[in-house]
Formats: structure tokens, C-alpha cells, sequence
């Protein structure tokens, strides 16, 4: 590696880095993915100068058909596909550093070669099986979001156990191949193999909605399958770049897991969401008040503070300009307007402050759950659009409740409730919300969108 290439390497890796730390805050996040793009930007343009780096026709073609494929995709996806989009780009990664690591080492396993060496060997292979299952994990939890495939998680009997046997060949097969120094090309074969089955297993047996967690995860996955090509390759940055990704995927995992309130292991093999034998369609016991525009209206015109709860039915709706205009007509009128953003609400991480942002609400109206939820026994409204689990007393009160243990936004501590839904359909955990028949609730029932607009509209009235 040339002093030029090195030099470029620690400029990326402190862009990397600096990128990475701005992207803690949705003030900063922009300039932070502005500058992770710059690092990766100083990479490609070095690797490209760097005289032992070849075939460069080769390299041009792969860097603009990635080129085009992103830039079209980033411009054309919707905010609501952005989970599949990022699970896409994802198994990319992963597939690449699996091709890069297996290509490295096709000499040993088919020429009859010993090179390259034993250690390099189990890093390819250990690259290898990450990446393939990382790649293959990422499909199918692509397919899983885009609805393309059953979304209910799908296992049979005997499942853990073929997982168990599946893993056993991984290891076994790749203790065989580094033991019996060169050829053993079929072998190779079968190690890819046993990795792609263990990733479509493990993976289709995770409802669709538990798929950020596990792309969160795949992420992290894919991370470490990239640093350690970058040992194989004794490439700095691919190093850094891999363990930035591999720690930050990490922590992303664990604080999902933690805002659910449920251990990694139960979102892998629990099967959460699937279907009960017998169990019928979810139903609230007792009275359900429904309130209509005008009333509503009413009640947020004269109120003194309102907090909006925004949750995956805004995404889905695609409100968020209304509910932007809604708070600028109350603050207009005096009214103390936030949004209160739970940590899972949606069906991504920070995906309520990406969609508020998008609608250029300012940052310092959002607010977290630790921060807003003292508040709400001093608030007149609580104003829950198409947000359900997350604003479940059920997570407080029923210890039997699946959502149990799961930090909740405290609406019903509220002087009143309204509730912006289409239908007493269950959110993701399908369960009931006896928030829905609390006396101070009243529903007002219809797409988001469309009641954020009369509402809009009913304000000029009062
Ligand atoms: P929920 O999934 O609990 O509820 C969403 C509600 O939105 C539904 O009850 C639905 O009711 C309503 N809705 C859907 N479309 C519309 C529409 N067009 N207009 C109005 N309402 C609509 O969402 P929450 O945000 O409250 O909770 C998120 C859930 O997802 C949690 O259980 C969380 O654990 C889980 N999760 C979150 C992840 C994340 O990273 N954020 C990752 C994985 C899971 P109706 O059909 O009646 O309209």
C-alpha cells in the first residue's frame, strides 16, 4: 500500500467515524450521512489511483451500476419500505464479502493449492458462512416486508433441531476443510450450502414485523463478515469500516430488544405473531366512544397543552404534512403542542423522527418517552395518531399481557384521549388495547390522513 493510499485510508476512517457519532441526533444526522458518504467517496477514488489495484474497467462498471441502483432507489422508495430497502442493500454487503473471501481462497479448496495459508483459510471461511447467511437472512427478510412471502413466521416441528444440525455441519465441514490443507472442493461446497440453509431456516420463522430487529442484527453480521475480509485482504479501512458497522448493528439490536422488553433469543425463536391454533379475531370488552371532527376540533382548540402520539399508522397514512399543519394551526392559537416519540414506534428505528422530519417539524418538539412521559398527567389532550402497542396500559397492568414490561407512552394519564385509527383492528402485537374503552378515550375513527385534514379544516370553524 502506498504512503498516498494510507493516508487516504485514515481520512475515511476519521470521516467514518465523525459520520457516525453525527448520526446520533436528527439535527446532525444529515451532515453525518454527508459525511460517511465523502469517506466512502475518498476510498473508492484511492482505490481506484492505487497502482496495484486492477482490473479498473472492471471496477468502473461495478462502481456505477451500484451508483445508479442506489441513487434510484434512495429517490424512488417510500418512506414506509425503507426497512426492506435497508434489509436489500444489507445482504448486498454481506453476499460481497462472502464472494471476496471465497474467491480469495478458491485456489486451496479447487486448484489442489495450499495457498493461502491455514489462517487466512478460517478467516475466508468464517467470512464465508457470515456473509452467506447474511445475505440469504437479509432476502428473505426483504421478501417478508415487501409482503412477497408469508409474513407470519413459519416453523414446523423439529425446526430447532434442523437449525442445531445445520450449525454442526458449518463447523464441522469448516474444521474438515482447514485440516485437510488443499482440495476438498465439494466440501466447500456444502459449507456454503449449510450457511444459506441456516439463514433461510432461522429467518422464516420471524414474523414480518420482528424484521428490523433481525436486519438490525444481519447488519451487525454483515460488519463483522466485512472486517474480517478486510484482515484477508490486509485492507485498514475495510477493517474499520466492518467494525463500525458490526458495533453499531450490535447496539441497534440490544436497544431494540430493550425497548420491547424482549430478549434477542425470543425475537429469533420465539415466533412473536404467530397464529394460535383456535384463536379468534382480537375483541375489547366494554364501551367504546367514538367522537366526531367537529367535537374534537373543539376540544384542541381550548385546550392549554396537547401531545401528539405518532406511531406506524402516520407512516402508513403518509400524514405527517398534516400533522405538521395541525400543530401550527394550535400553536397558532396559543395551544403547547409536542410530539411524544416512543423508541419503537413504527416499524424502524428512529422511523416517527425521520417521517416528522421529512415534514420539517422542528426537532425540539420531539420529544423521548423518558422525557414526556411526567407530563402527560399535565396535558389536556392526548392526541394518538394510528399508534396502538405503544401506548398500551396493558404493558403496565397484565402481567399476562404479551407485551408486558414493554416502557409504554403514558397517554392515559391524559385529562382526555383521542384516538386517530381506522378500525379496532390490534396493532403489531395483535392484542387488545383497553385503552380503547377508558372513559376519558374517544375514538374518532377513519385514515389518519383524512381525519388530520377535517380536523385541519374543522379549526377554522371554531
Ligand atoms: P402498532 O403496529 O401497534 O399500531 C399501528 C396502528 O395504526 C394499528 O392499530 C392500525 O389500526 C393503525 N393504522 C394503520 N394504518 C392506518 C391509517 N392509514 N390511518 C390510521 N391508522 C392506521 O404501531 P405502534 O407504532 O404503536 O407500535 C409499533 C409496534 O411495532 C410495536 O409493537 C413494536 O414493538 C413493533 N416493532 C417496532 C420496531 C421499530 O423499530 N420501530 C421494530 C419491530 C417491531 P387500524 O388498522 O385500525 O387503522
Amino acid at each position: 500500500m502506498s504512503t498516498l493510499t494510507a493516508w487516504a485510508y485514515l481520512a475515511t476512517t476519521v470521516l467514518f467515524i465523525l459520520g457516525v457519532m453525527r448520526l446520533r441526533s436528527p439535527a446532525t444526522a444529515r451532515s453525518g450521512n454527508f459525511l460517511l458518504a465523502a469517506g466512502m467517496l475518498v476510498a473508492l477514488v484511492v482505490t481506484f489511483v492505487d497502482d496495484g489495484i486492477n482490473p479498473w474497467p472492471v471496477m468502473t462498471a461495478a462502481v456505477v451500476l451500484g451508483g445508479v441502483a442506489g441513487t434510484v432507489s434512495a429517490r424512488l422508495v417510500r418512506m414506509t419500505a425503507m426497512p426492506q430497502m435497508v434489509a436489500l442493500f444489507n445482504g448486498m454487503g454481506g453476499g460481497a464479502a462472502a464472494l471476496v473471501s471465497a474467491g480469495e481462497t478458491i485456489p486451496r479448496w479447487f486448484g489442489g493449492s495450499v495457498a493461502p495459508n491455514d489462517a487466512a483459510a478460517a478467516v475466508a471461511l468464517f467470512t464465508v458462512a457470515i456473509g452467506s447467511i447474511s445475505f440469504a437472512g437479509s432476502l428473505i427478510a426483504f421478501l417478508k416486508l415487501q409482503e412477497w412471502m408469508e409474513t407470519r413466521p413459519i416453523t414446523y416441528r423439529g425446526q430447532h433441531w434442523v437449525n442445531a444440525v445445520l450449525l454442526a455441519v458449518i463447523v464441522g465441514v469448516g474444521v474438515y476443510l482447514i485440516a485437510a490443507g488443499s482440495g476438498g472442493g465439494p466440501w466447500f461446497l456444502v459449507f456454503l450450502g449449510a450457511s444459506v440453509l441456516l439463514a433461510l431456516s432461522v429467518v422464516v420463522s420471524i414474523g414480518g414485523a420482528d424484521m428490523p430487529v433481525v436486519i438490525s442484527l444481519l447488519n451487525a453480521l454483515t460488519g463483522l463478515a466485512a472486517a474480517a475480509t478486510g484482515f484477508l485482504l490486509a485492507n485498514n479501512v475495510l477493517i474499520i469500516a466492518g467494525a463500525l458497522v458490526g458495533a453499531s448493528g450490535t447496539i441497534l439490536t440490544q436497544l431494540m430488544s430493550r425497548a420491547m422488553n424482549r430478549p434477542l433469543s425470543n425475537v429469533l425463536f420465539g415466533a412473536f405473531g404467530q397464529i394460535q391454533a383456535g384463536a379468534g379475531p382480537a375483541t375489547v370488552t366494554g364501551t367504546v366512544q367514538t367522537a366526531d371532527v367537529e367535537d374534537v376540533a373543539m376540544l384542541l382548540a381550548y385546550a392549554r397543552r396537547v401531545i401528539a402520539v405518532p406511531g406506524y399508522g402516520l407512516a402508513v397514512a403518509r400524514a405527517q404534512q398534516e400533522v405538521r399543519q395541525l400543530m401550527e394551526k394550535l400553536e397558532a392559537r396559543g395551544v403547547d403542542f409536542r410530539f411524544a416519540i416512543h423508541p419503537v414506534a413504527g416499524r424502524m428505528p428512529g422511523h416517527m423522527n425521520v417521517l416528522l422530519a421529512e415534514a420539517n417539524v422542528p426537532y425540539d418538539k420531539l420529544y423521548e418517552m423518558e422525557a414526556i412521559n411526567p407530563e402527560f398527567p399535565n396535558t389536556d389532550v392526548a392526541l394518538v395518531i394510528g399508534a396502538n402497542d405503544v401506548t398500551n396500559p396493558a404493558a403496565r397492568n397484565e402481567p399476562n399481557s404479551p407485551l408486558y414490561g414493554m416502557p409504554i407512552l403514558n397517554v392515559d394519564q391524559a385529562a382526555r384521549i383521542i384516538v386517530l385509527k381506522r378500525s379496532m383492528n390490534p396493532g403489531f402485537a395483535g392484542i387488545d388495547n383497553p385503552l380503547y374503552t377508558n372513559p376519558k378515550t374517544s375514538m374518532l375513527f377513519g385514515d389518519a390522513k383524512e381525519s388530520l385534514t377535517k380536523l385541519i379544516r374543522a379549526l377554522d370553524e371554531v
